[in-house]
């Protein structure tokens, strides 16, 4: 059997080996420390938001966001449907229930069309409003914050970015993660930058921020003894892992044109296949590349996405079909949903193909062609 390709494996560097060797040599293991600070400070850089909270993942980011825009028992959230269940998971911690909405066609991202509805819905019938959206960046490209972001502040709902799959995505050349009250990122093993598991809450509130921070460290209040006043979490990142993420940053760019170029080969391979096609990247955006996804059209091609996919693993290559919408999940069959035609369709036939930076042309040679002995013609 060949070696295995990863649909999106970890790619490491010198830097961060002799950055994560520095933390361990300076027994700042326990576990906040000076690497988690300047992560922290490079990363908001990088995205151009003024503050950062490192956490132990996108999903306690997520959970800090809600809770701190004032999410609990009993409220709604607007989440994208077209999305990795994390986005919605910590949207239940609090109590409260996810509304989840369809995909629009043009950047497979929450509809602005289809959010309008539902807000004017509830102005109109004289409802609550949802206490939030949560609005993915799905695959690395930003959703279309141009309609977006006026429409959460016309109707008084903070927007949440989740941008754990979009770091280093642009919308109007503004970075993933600066849309909002806050943006959420991850750093977990298959994200184009990892820590192994980490992530990263951002923010143009410091107040806010502090809280954050505040919260993930067991919400202990000032004092000599430990005193809480709040209920608290075990949310932030070890020093260990912020070195290493630093020297991720670093590599950031050329992580990006990797990916890029992966599509790039794809792109050509297909150029002239009928029956495939591939994720939209919107005109006003840049995409960062994360995964490269292709729309299958099993009547044009020959074969339906799961036969690509299976025939994939047979030859030990890793591939995975696009995210199941959270509507179509068992465990949020109660809560509502509306519009779901256009995400339900993208997963059916949708299929993410090894995306990795450390791809080798060989490797990428080996997927296309398995792909391409499937066609009918
Ligand atoms: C990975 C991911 C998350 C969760 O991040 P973790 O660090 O794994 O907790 C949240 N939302 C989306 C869209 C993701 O892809």
């Amino acid at each position: 059997m060949p070696d295995r390709i990863y649909l999106s494996p970890p790619h490491m560097g010198p830097d961060e080996r002799s950055l994560l060797l520095d933390a361990f040599d300076s027994n700042w293991i326990a576990p906040l420390g000076p690497h988690v600070e300047a992560f922290e400070k490079e990363l908001a850089a990088r995205v151009a938001v003024p503050h950062a909270a490192a956490l132990s993942s996108g999903t306690a980011a997520l959970h800090l966001a809600l809770q701190l825009v004032g999410v609990g028992r009993g409220d709604d959230v607007v989440v994208s449907s077209l999305t990795f269940a994390a986005s919605a998971n910590p949207v239940t911690y609090l109590g409260a229930r996810p509304v989840f909405i369809d995909s629009e066609t043009k950047t497979w991202n929450l509809d602005p069309d289809l959010l309008e509805e539902e807000l004017e819905a509830r102005r109109r019938e004289g409802r609550p409003m949802p206490k939030a959206v949560v609005v993915v960046d799905l695959y690395g490209q930003c959703a279309n914050y141009t309609r977006l972001e006026p429409l959460c502040a016309k109707y008084g709902v903070p927007l949440i970015e989740d941008a754990a799959e979009a770091l280093g995505a642009t919308w109007n050349g503004k970075p993933a993660g600066g849309f909002g009250a806050f943006g959420v990122f991850s750093f977990n093993g298959n994200k184009i930058i990892t820590t192994s598991g980490g992530g990263m809450l951002v923010g143009p509130d410091k107040g806010l921020i502090d809280k954050a921070r505040f919260l993930a460290t067991q919400a202990r209040d000032p004092a000599p003894h430990y005193q809480h006043s709040h209920v608290g979490y075990n949310y932030r990142l070890s020093n260990l892992l912020a070195a290493v993420g630093r020297g991720q940053l670093r590599v950031l760019d050329e992580r990006i044109a990797a990916r890029r170029r992966n599509r790039a080969f794809y792109e050509q391979a297909f150029a002239n296949v009928p029956g495939i096609r591939f994720m939209p990247v919107a005109a006003e955006g840049t995409w960062n590349g994360w995964l490269t996804v292709i729309v299958v059209d099993s009547k044009a091609f020959g074969a339906t996405r799961e036969q690509i996919r299976i025939a994939l693993e047979q030859q030990n290559i890793e591939s995975r079909p696009v995210w199941k919408p959270m509507h179509l999940q068992p465990v949020f069959a109660q809560c509502p949903m509306r519009g779901g035609a256009v995400s339900a369709a993208i997963f059916e036939d949708g299929l993410c193909l090894p995306s990795g930076s450390s791809l080798t042309t060989a490797e990428l040679e080996r997927v296309a062609s398995l792909v391409l002995s499937l066609r009918s013609r």
